[in-house]
């Protein structure tokens, strides 16, 4: 096989897709995707097969299996060529064929108009609560679209970008995917609102060089004081902030420039969760720390999975910074997210059900948003009311409470004891008659 195309997708996984047969089905992929989008164009003026390609590339990067890959390759040809899921079906089977289904579905309904939003939502997630390849999938095809926008016209440019502001990068970020979730953001800034992306990203530029050299010297600061107190086996990296994140605190809290982009941040990733303690203990020993914005992540990671250590402290010379503390494999988990869990191993047999299983243990929202898509299979409220409690109860989660036995319930701003109740069982919620948070008496409301 010699088709340049090809080839630099198969240097994209021949890392870790090593079984023949797979690489064959790979192939076959390929070329009836190629075959298929025969003749279509890009905006851009490339042949459509790029497209497949580059989308099947962005998943091999995250380690996806022969099956998403595959599914990635075909992913636009049931809905724009004349191949139908039945002859994907028959050639590649019902997994494989319903991955690509999952895709054409989300793909059609992002096409509806405004009025229609909120079923989009609901499909969407309740197509994500299948399968979560199919939305890792998505994903990655809207990261594709979003880096080739250039060639769409301004009203699809700022439609396309702001869709992906509010679902996509969102979800990445539920995923713990950041660094897909930063580049969504960035590029479709680009499109929201140049003036702000280009101001921001021309300040960042400027400060560059003042800004690295300071960051070397506390690295090496750090370094001596690992070093002296016999830490070794550490890595000590800076942190970029991206414009997006910048951008969103200057526009929603009102900050200047300077106030964000000035503190700088350290991450330092050690070999073991012990060493993430001690690597702090030497920072708080020897800077001074910044009352309450110490936080431990790594004894409670966020609902994302996220783990690490994080603390403000004072330099030497009066600089404030930030400091992140974690082991490689957070550090995995903080950049891939859910697909550092998800990465394909061939030696270990692939399982749909125990993929979905183990994601909802590490995901707990995920496996929330699983029970409730079953069961408004069932009842048949309305797509506002539905996306209305994934969203309250779900996705913004952002009160934790612990139940006696010491699982973590987590409950949307502004939740009560009644909520509490209820969410454990509806008979509590139906009998309670006092509330007790932190050993003290509380109303309910
Ligand atoms: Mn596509």
């Amino acid at each position: 096989m010699t088709d340049p195309l090809f080839k630099s997708l198969i240097e994209s996984f021949d890392s870790y897709i090593k079984r023949d047969s797979d690489i064959k089905l790979i192939e076959k992929a390929y070329i009836l995707a190629r075959d298929k989008h025969e003749g279509q164009m890009r905006k851009s003026g490339e042949p459509y097969i790029t497209h497949p390609i580059a989308v099947a590339k962005i998943l091999a990067d995250l380690k996806g299996g022969p099956a998403t890959l595959i599914a990635a390759l075909l992913h636009d040809t049931v809905e724009d060529t004349s191949l139908t899921l039945k002859q994907v079906e028959t050639i590649f089977g019902s997994d494989i064929a319903q991955l690509v289904d999952g895709v054409t579905k989300i793909g059609k309904l992002s096409f509806n108009t405004q009025a229609s939003q909120a079923d989009n939502h609901q499909k969407m997630l309740l197509a994500m609560a299948k399968d979560i390849r199919v939305v890792l999938i998505k994903i990655a095809d809207r990261l594709h679209n979003v880096r080739t926008l250039d060639s769409m016209s301004p009203e699809k440019q700022y439609k396309t970008a702001t869709e992906t502001l509010e679902i996509y990068a969102p979800l990445a970020h539920r995923l713990g995917i950041f660094r897909i979730k930063a580049e969504l953001e960035d590029r479709s800034l680009r499109y929201t609102d140049p003036p702000m992306y280009y101001r921001v990203s021309n300040m960042i530029q400027a400060k560059r060089t003042e800004r690295e050299s300071s960051i070397e010297h506390v690295i090496t600061n750090i370094t001596e004081l690992f070093t002296i107190s016999d830490l070794h086996d550490f890595e000590i990296k800076g942190r970029i902030k991206n414009i997006f994140s910048i951008y969103k605190k200057m526009v929603r809290d009102n900050r200047a420039f300077e106030d964000i982009y000035d503190l700088l941040a350290v991450r330092i990733i050690v070999d073991r969760i012990e060493t993430c303690y001690q690597a702090l203990g030497i920072i708080h020993a020897n800077f001074t720390p910044i009352p309450r914005r110490f936080k431990d992540y790594i004894a409670v990671p966020k609902p994302n999975m996220y783990q690490s250590l994080h603390t403000t402290v004072l330099s030497d010379d009066g600089t404030l910074f930030e400091v992140q503390i974690r082991t490689s494999e957070m550090d995995q988990i903080a950049e891939y997210g859910i697909a550092a869990h998800w990465a394909y191993k061939e030696n270990k047999a692939y399982s749909k059900e125990k993929e979905q299983f183990e994601i909802a243990q590490k995901l707990k929202w995920y496996g929330e948003l699983m029970k409730m898509s079953e069961d408004s299979d069932e009842t048949d409220g309305s797509a506002e009311e539905f996306v209305g409690t994934i969203k309250g109860d779900i996705l913004d989660a952002n009160v934790y409470v612990f139940t006696p036995k010491g699982e973590v319930i987590e409950l949307p701003k502004g939740a009560t004891p009644i909520d509490f109740a209820y969410r454990i069982h509806t008979d509590i919620g139906n009998k309670m008659v006092g509330a007790l948070v932190n050993n003290r008496i509380v109303t309910l409301d």
